[in-house]
């Protein structure tokens, strides 16, 4: 009898027991369909002895349909998969889905038809056909995904395709990816860069489990150093995978391992067309894929053959996902280092505290690159008390900065001023009787974005156009803005330099990876004078004439209270006045605060990292927050606020009484509205020692919520709202 144990992908569900027919071969990892009542699901067979069996008798076991043209998926990543969920709380299905994340790679090869435009010119045309002739310009996609980019029907470009307008291009989902030369364009490394070098060297040639906190200033050239691991992992066959914390960084990342190494690297984001996500996942699964450079989610990637994991920008919070799974890719790359017995680097100018930890206590080794590359010096940071030096009523920028801005415009330079805030205002009111544009679903106010012209919600999505009249009293052309937000900030440098070319930089701009790569063509030839940008603009870019940075408003990430509020503004603060100077020109660095006394303004004026950085951890070690202390959040949310406050309620009522083990709450969370749900918070602060998993999961097994009901767990979590 021919037995096997499957994780099936139903969360509800826990794994089943299956036999094999005779003449099918499977194996631990291979990917399968099984039958479910009526239905057919997609499974993935396990390791019988790790996964709790079914009691099915051999005689009543149903046999398995079929084995999927893929490889199984490799025992570190399935290792992976189990410590994800045991470690995050979350179902096994749910963490092993990210592993699956091409549901057309797992039909095999083959090809797809996609459609591209002939470059005929219609001889009568109507406005939707028009639109989607201009708009598919260069693009090439399946119906429906350029139907999505077009904005018409599938209908439209159907009839394109008729008139002749549109060709269809057979698409070999199996095609090779060039393969990049370890040799290609070896560079003239630094001393530091070379000693940095020679140990990934070394680690990746050991093919043994071994992390690495490079820690270098901006500008060091930690890139170049790393890449001779990469070199190293080309060279001995296997694979690499490099996590990137946004796709707008993706580009410039291309670009220059295309430098290096001759072609561009294997990309992987959540932009992908769905054929390009499957010959990525089924290169990446086959080995034939060398590098992957990627968001968070390409960490759950079937790699047959690696050899290295890179994360740079690795104390960048978006590397924690919030929602469905919630894992931190850094921390999840340093087990899946561990599991498939590789080196990995964690690169940063402003390493995360708990990195620098474990750097402390000897678990990372720690590389430094302490000056930067080419002789070139960090900026100079000078701080503009906002008490002394008001701006003009109603305006954002001091009387420093502004005369900064036309210096640098003078001289021909450019400059990048920082603001962590989308859009034209965050808060929109009416003038006449003092009403608050809110969102209905969300507890939050509706941001002005003059550009496209709405109201828009951050949380949900939900937007309006502004209305002409007030909702409440309706007083017509009654409202006014609040508060300044990036558009509002380059609508007042507009004002006061005509003449600049000033270029806003957000997630609502940068819509996708070309877009990214069009600004970053336009800053680096010099088209933009000044940049107006969120946190997209703080990392990665390298702009040569960029001399001056201007931070508009230090102060708003300390607003917020939660225990790395210091810690992120000192690294968000750090990493744009790292973006200034980085040519052959010195760098400023202007800080607008109110709190110049405050230490991590102190800190980042004088650039006495260390200090800060110092006090910073012991009062962690007294709060008990991580690194010396746990925290796990519990999160419950209904349509019904009766129902999450009665379910948070019950879950505080059970909590366990242990020495070691706080909970606070249940409290409302302070965004007590999202996206239509009611939400409550526990937090659950814990000794390191302490199983916290384990006293969660027992807790919370102990409970039955109504259907409406979500409990929701965050280890170690990063966001308290
Ligand atoms: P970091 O990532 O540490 O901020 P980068 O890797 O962006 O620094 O390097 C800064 C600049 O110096 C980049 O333009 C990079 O191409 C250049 N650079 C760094 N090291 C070298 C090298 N060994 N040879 C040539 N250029 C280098
Ligand atoms: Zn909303």
């Amino acid at each position: 009898m021919n037995r096997v144990r499957c994780l099936v992908f139903n969360a509800a569900l826990g794994p089943l027991d299956y036999r094999v027919p005779d003449g099918m071969a499977v194996e631990p990892g291979s990917i399968v369909v099984c039958p479910l009542g009526p239905r057919q699901i997609v499974g993935i067979v396990w390791e019988a002895d790790r996964l709790p069996g079914t009691e099915v008798p051999d005689a009543k076991l149903r046999p398995l349909a079929s084995v999927l043209p893929v490889p199984p998926l490799p025992a570190p990543l399935r290792r992976l998969i189990e410590w994800c969920a045991d470690y995050y709380l979350a179902p096994m299905a749910a963490v092993a889905r990210m592993a699956l994340s091409s549901s057309a790679a797992l039909r095999g090869g083959g090809s797809v038809t996609e459609y591209r435009l002939t470059g005929a010119v219609p001889k009568r045309t109507t406005p939707q056909r028009a639109q989607a002739i201009e708009r598919l310009d260069g693009q090439q996609g399946t119906i429906r995904e350029l139907a999505a980019i077009a904005g018409v029907s599938d209908a439209v470009l159907r009839g394109l395709v008729n008139a002749g307008l549109l060709e269809a291009v057979i698409v070999d989902s199996d095609r090779p990816y060039p393969v990049p030369r370890a040799d290609f364009a070896e560079p003239q490394l630094s001393d530091q860069q070379q000693v940095a070098a020679t140990r990934f060297v070394e680690a990746v040639e050991a093919h043994s489990f071994a992390p690495f906190l490079l820690d270098g200033v901006t500008g060091s050239g930690k890139t170049e150093a790393y890449f001779e691991g990469i070199a190293a992992a080309i060279s001995a066959g296997r694979q690499v995978l490099v996590l990137l914390p946004e796709i707008a960084l993706t580009e410039t990342f291309l670009r220059r391992f295309e430098d290096r190494f001759g072609v561009p690297p294997v990309a992987w984001h959540s932009a992908l067309k769905s054929s390009e996500r499957r010959r990525a996942w089924r290169s990446v699964a086959s080995g034939v894929a060398s590098v992957v450079v990627g968001a968070r989610s390409a960490l759950f990637l079937p790699f047959a053959n690696l050899g290295l994991i890179v994360v740079d920008e690795a104390h960048e919070i978006s590397f924690k996902q919030d929602d469905g799974v919630r894992y931190n890719a850094r921390d999840v790359a340093v087990m899946r280092a561990m599991f498939e017995h590789v080196p990995v680097i964690l690169a940063s100018a402003t390493p995360a505290l708990e990195s620098l930890q474990m750097a402390e206590a000897g678990r990372y080794e720690k590389i430094d690159l302490p000056a930067r590359y080419g002789g070139a010096t960090l900026p100079d940071i000078a701080v503009v008390d906002l008490r002394e030096q008001q701006p003009e009523r109603g305006h954002w920028l001091a009387p420093p900065l502004v005369a900064a801005l036309k210096d640098r415009l003078a001289k021909g330079e450019q400059s990048l001023l920082f603001l962590n805030r989308r859009g034209y205002a965050p808060l929109t009111l009416c003038r006449h009787c003092g009403f608050r544009f809110q969102c209905p679903n969300c507890s939050a106010w509706l941001v002005e974005h003059r550009l496209s012209q709405r109201l828009a919600c951050h949380h949900c999505g939900h937007e309006v156009p502004p209305p002409a009249t007030c909702p409440e009293c309706g007083e017509p052309d009654c409202l006014v803005a609040c508060g300044p937000g990036v558009e509002r900030i380059a609508d007042e440098v507009s004002e006061i330099l005509p003449d600049a070319r000033v270029a806003v930089v957000t997630s609502d701009t940068l819509t996708s990876p070309a877009r990214a790569a069009e600004f970053v063509e336009q800053a680096s030839a010099g088209m933009i004078d000044v940049i107006v940008g969120t946190q997209l603009v703080t990392k990665g870019y390298h702009f040569p004439e960029l001399t001056l940075v201007g931070v508009v408003d230090a102060d708003m990430g300390l607003e917020g209270g939660d225990l790395r509020a210091a810690e992120r503004t000192y690294q968000q603060i750090a990493q744009v006045a790292g973006r200034a100077g980085r040519g052959q020109k010195p760098g400023e660095v202007l800080i607008q605060t109110r709190h110049p006394s405050a230490p991590v303004i102190e800190a980042l004026a004088s650039g006495d990292r260390d200090t800060f950085y110092a006090a910073e951890t012991e009062a962690r070690r007294e709060a008990g927050a991580p690194p010396f202390g746990r925290w796990a959040a519990i999160i419950v949310s209904s349509e019904d606020e009766a129902e999450a406050r009665d379910a948070a309620r019950a879950i505080g009522g059970a909590a366990p009484r242990l020495a070691d083990v706080m909970v606070l709450g249940p409290a409302p969370a302070p965004l007590s509205l999202l996206r239509g749900r009611y939400r409550y918070r526990l937090l659950i602060n814990a000794r390191r020692s302490t199983e916290l998993q384990r006293i969660i999961r027992e807790w919370l097994d102990e409970l039955n919520f109504p259907q409406g009901v979500r409990v929701g767990v965050d280890i170690d979590p990063y966001s308290f709202v």
